[in-house]
């Protein structure tokens, strides 16, 4: 757990917010970004950075920051960074990538640093072991120090490196990817196919494999998708526009055949089109989007996507967990993904900088959403016996996926207990649904717990404390496998986890979702 806290307290856009001067949000520094002034103090020249020269920029008041081999002058940058002066000035006059990948590797910084951009760091010789995620040479010198580290496997684990190949019939293309991974299934596979441009990403535990390809010709929008789960294979069956026989698949494109840790990937977006927007509550609403139908793409249970979209001229990425349509009251059907549409339960903040702009989409309108990320394994509840969910506000949006696959395919499951924490009875999300679930299902329990009631709330009110715990998580019985997830606000996840382990529940007990 203590990995976790420490990673919240890291600079970070949605985490540890120190209270920043007024006139200096993310618009305010979007709006200075914008009026023209010299930020780097280079008056626009563009230079080579020695190592020597950066180490010099490490003061407060002239701090240069390198990420993934382009140098920026964040000094005029630190009264708007959320995470605080101390936390950029970790990074002073150094190469900062690692850091910052291990908060917000997605955060548009080459957006929202770009005119603070001093240049790249000067080239160094590539070594002929040279660490790079690509696999073809050209590659390799036109991206040098610009790629992520990390990354071809040595020749140990060159066996389970997955391999591709392609066939075809006089209308089909088919596209075979050996993954060697038993116990593949279709979330483990992310197709995406624009512009004549095939992207399969084949996700191995922590790792990615990927195939980018330029096709040799036309294929048809509709793509299918078959996985045989025993031996790893996966089958991408494209159909063709012209029923010509292929001499080669397509040319290669950036990373192709690569096979590298799935962090060090970049975020991957298309266009969903939103074809619904329905109330929830007064300030948050259902976001139905739908997937383009050339991309497969399945979110798999507690895990995230990104939105991106430009505000005033900056590129702002939020990230959003996508929830199922309802909280299923009939536990008859196995639980399954509706692999065609993505829905996002979010609340609209009036002076937020991204969910007003959400807000302001009409349907029809189109957002570009990313492959999903996050920490939490299936496997975690595989043989759980109790478990218990501790969700404020729109912190209840990773259970709701999490409360459908639980009671509905984990048969070792006794109790599901889930404590909801918000301010006044008309900010609880989906409360009729969660009533019905717990009346019909012997195994829910909710309990509502409101910071802000009205005088007539005869229910429990306060925030997050060791005493509401105690009482609300209980083993079923000695020694039962028990698993707590928490969401919320950074500072109820933080006091949430701290009470727990203070109760005695280990690491291992404890998930906590975060970016
Ligand atoms: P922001 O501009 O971030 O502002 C939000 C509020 O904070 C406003 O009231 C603003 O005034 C205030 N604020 C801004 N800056 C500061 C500051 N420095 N100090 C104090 N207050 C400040 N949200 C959902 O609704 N649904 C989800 O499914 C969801 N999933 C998420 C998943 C993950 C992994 C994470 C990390 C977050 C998730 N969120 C979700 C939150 C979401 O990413 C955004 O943070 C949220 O939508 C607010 O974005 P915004 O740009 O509109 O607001
Ligand atoms: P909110 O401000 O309406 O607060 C809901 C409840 O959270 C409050 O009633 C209170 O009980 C508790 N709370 C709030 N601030 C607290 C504090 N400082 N200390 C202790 N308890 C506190 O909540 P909201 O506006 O719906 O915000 C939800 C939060 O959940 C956001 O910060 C969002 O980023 C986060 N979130 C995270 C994920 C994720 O990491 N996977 C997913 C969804 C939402």
């Amino acid at each position: 757990m203590k990995t976790q806290i420490v990673k919240m307290t890291m600079l970070n856009w949605n985490k540890i917010r120190v209270p920043l001067k007024p006139g200096r949000s993310l618009m305010d520094w979007i709006r200075l970004t914008k009026s023209g002034k010299d930020l780097t103090g280079l008056k626009g020249r563009l230079i080579e950075v020695s190592e020597e020269e950066l180490a010099k920029h490490n003061k407060k008041d002239d701090c240069w920051i390198c990420i993934r081999g382009l140098v920026y002058n964040v000094t005029p940058y630190m009264e708007y960074h959320p995470g605080g002066e101390d936390e950029l000035m970790k990074a002073a006059g150094t190469d900062g990538t690692d850091l910052f990948d291990q908060v917000h590797r997605w955060v548009n910084y080459e957006s929202m640093l770009k005119e603070c951009l001093v240049g790249r760091m000067a080239l160094k010789p590539v070594a002929a072991t040279s660490e790079t995620c690509c696999t073809l040479p050209e590659e390799k010198k036109a991206l040098n120090g610009m790629l992520p580290k990390n990354k071809v496997l040595d020749d140990t684990f060159k066996d389970l490196t997955p391999s591709y190949d392609w066939f075809q019939t006089d209308c089909l293309v088919t596209v075979v990817i050996y993954t060697k991974q038993k116990g593949m299934n279709s979330e483990m596979v992310i197709v995406d196919h624009q512009d004549g441009r095939l992207r399969v990403d084949s996700i191995l535990r922590d790792y990615s494999y990927l195939l980018h390809i330029e096709l040799s010709y036309e294929v048809q929008e509709d793509i299918t998708v078959r996985i045989a789960e025993k031996v790893g294979k996966v089958e991408i069956v494209l159909k063709k526009k012209n029923n010509l026989p292929w001499s080669k698949l397509g040319q290669p494109l950036e990373c192709h055949n690569s096979f590298i840790k799935y962090t060090d990937r970049g975020l991957y977006y298309r266009k969903c089109k939103l074809v619904s927007k329905t109330e929830v509550t007064h300030d948050t609403k259902l976001f139905c989007l739908m997937l383009p139908q050339s991309t497969h793409l399945q979110v798999p249970v507690g895990q995230h996507i990104y939105l991106r979209k430009i505000i005033a001229g900056t590129e702002i990425v939020k990230p959003y967990t996508p929830v199922s349509c309802s909280l299923k009251s009939d536990f008859k059907e196995p639980f399954c993904h509706d692999s065609t549409h993505l829905i996002l339960m979010v609340k609209i903040y009036p002076n937020g900088l991204f969910t007003p702009e959400l807000d302001h989409l009409q349907i029809g309108d189109y957002i570009s959403v990313s492959n999903s990320e996050g920490s939490f394994k299936k496997s975690q509840v595989q043989t759980l016996e109790d478990l218990f969910l501790l969700a404020a506000g729109t912190g209840f949006t990773p259970m709701i996926k999490l409360l459908n696959y639980v009671l509905t395919n984990v048969c070792t499951v006794r109790i599901v207990k889930l404590m909801f924490f918000n301010k006044t009875e008309d900010d609880i999300l989906w409360r009729n649904q969660l009533e019905q679930l717990a009346l019909k299902d012997k195994r829910f329990e909710v309990q509502f717990i409101l910071s802000e009631p009205r005088k007539e709330w005869t229910g429990k009110q306060g925030k997050i404390s060791s005493s509401l715990l105690s009482e609300f998580v209980k083993r079923s019985k000695k020694d039962s496998k028990l698993l707590i997830c928490v969401c919320g606000p950074t500072p109820f996840t933080e006091q949430g986890i701290q009470f727990l382990q203070d109760l005695g529940y280990s690491k291992e007990e404890i998930h906590s979702f975060t970016a």
